[in-house]
């Protein structure tokens, strides 16, 4: 709502200030980053799309975690959105961090993590790589091949090794199994030759793949992983680290933590000196953060009531926002994903009639690719205009990670709260901030 006076409570989260100390252009006032209208009518930025995330949301999804699976440690997938606050937030609460590269490994590192909170969870490396990760201490990491064990013996030795198994990935929006993962078959090969070159395996991993909507395939997972630790046990063996992966949506998590305790429960009735260890990524962060993005152009028909272009084929309005698919909306080529705008302002103003008649339209990114799409069809307001805003929620995963700069068009900045604000406040937190001129 115009005007809404947002308060956050601090002491919902005491640590953060310190977090976000010393970044210049965060300032915390009563919990709101704080900017000035009058600074906002010069500053040509204030049209910028920009992503609010809710640090105090990140911390919610951890306490969740916590309450449903106390046993097992999460090692925050830094792929899934690598942002600098976020990362260092994850530290502080005493996460691991999945890295998939030397950039990840330097970005957690940086932050003051040690190396023995970091698992190398690529099974296909580069050999420069493998050798820079035993240099700088990060020893536990995934394996699927012969290939890699050599390589391994060679540049780092003395690594802590974990076998990553194929596991079902049909019931997930991004499936991995046609790119990693040894099927149990080939398990006792790689542990044979993993003794040949003297290497340690210490344990098994699995990811069910990304984006996972039916959590029952947790329990065949275990069950397999179970089967392959009884591998390790007949090549000589201890196994010791059991790494259940990703995959863990937020609508299903609850549901997803209790299939993985049963099964671990059955499969694994004794867990004295094991490890469980998971690679959450988009569980996390997805929720946290939302994009608003400014209305910087609109096809319309010249009538003032319009209807569908039948020559054509297309909506009868289109709306061009200042992000697209080669920037935070990549998650729609890229992770599968549909996104639902909603409307920050109409006409120039933060009152949104919910009886406002709506008009079957389309929404654009701003570059000239004609596959820079962000919905082909949605019902938004006849009464938007250029200088409107729509809005975006859950976009925080695989969105900014891999947002390009494409025709010279920036990646959309961040600004950060702690509010830890209900999905129906969001709306309010965005207009509130694009209001202000969001230049904070
Ligand atoms: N671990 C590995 C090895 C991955 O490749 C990924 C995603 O690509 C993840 C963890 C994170 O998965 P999610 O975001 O579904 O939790």
């Amino acid at each position: 709502p115009r005007g809404a006076n947002i308060n956050i409570d601090e002491n919902i989260f005491p640590s953060l200030p310190p977090l976000l100390h010393g970044h210049p252009s965060i300032h915390l006032r009563n919990g709101v980053m704080n900017a000035s209208r009058a600074a906002a009518n010069r500053d040509p930025d204030a049209e910028r799309a920009f992503f609010v995330a809710d640090l105090g949301q990140v911390y919610a999804q951890h306490l969740r975690w916590q309450a449903c699976l106390p046993d097992i440690l999460p090692f925050y997938a830094v792929k899934c959105n690598p942002d600098p606050y976020v990362l260092r937030l994850l530290a502080a609460l005493g996460t691991g961090f999945d890295c998939a590269s030397n950039g990840e490994i330097s970005q957690i590192l940086d932050i003051g993590v040690d190396p023995s909170r970091i698992i190398y969870a690529n099974p296909c490396k580069a050999v420069s790589f493998v050798r820079n990760a035993g240099k700088l201490g990060v020893d536990m990491m995934t394996f699927d091949n012969i290939d890699e064990l050599y390589k391994i013996s060679r540049a780092h030795p003395r690594a802590q090794l974990v076998v990553r198994i194929l596991a079902d990935d049909s019931k997930s929006l991004c499936a991995f199994n046609t790119k990693f993962g040894a099927s149990l078959v080939a398990v006792p090969g790689l542990l044979r030759k993993a003794k040949e070159l003297n290497l340690n395996v210490v344990g098994v991993s699995f990811h069910v793949g990304s984006g996972c909507y039916d959590p029952s395939v947790y329990t065949d997972a275990v069950m397999r992983a179970k089967t392959a630790f009884d591998m390790g046990t007949e090549a000589g063996y201890h196994f010791s680290v059991l790494d259940v992966g990703g995959g863990f949506e937020d609508a299903s998590f609850e549901q997803a933590a209790t299939f993985l305790t049963d099964a671990i429960t059955t499969y694994f009735p004794d867990r004295h000196g094991i490890k469980i260890i998971a690679e959450p990524g988009r569980f996390y962060v997805s929720k946290a953060f939302s994009l608003a993005t400014n209305i910087i152009a609109r096809r319309a028909p010249v009538t003032e009531a319009p209807v569908n272009d039948e020559h054509s084929g297309r909506p009868a309005v289109m709306y061009y926002i200042n992000d697209g698919v080669y920037g935070a909306f990549n998650c729609i080529l890229f992770d599968h994903q549909t996104v639902h705008p909603y409307v920050l302002s109409i006409g120039g103003s933060f009152h949104v009639a919910a009886s406002e008649p709506v008009t079957n339209s389309s929404v654009w990114g701003p570059t000239c690719d004609s596959i820079d799409c962000v919905c082909p069809t949605t019902q938004l307001p006849g009464a938007l205009r250029v200088g409107d805003w729509l809005a975006f929620d859950n976009m925080g995963a695989y969105t900014v990670c891999a947002a390009s700069q494409f025709n010279g068009f920036e990646v959309s900045k961040v600004i950060y709260t702690t509010g830890g604000f209900a999905a129906s406040e969001v709306r309010g937190v965005l207009a509130k901030f694009v209001e202000d001129g969001h230049n904070c």
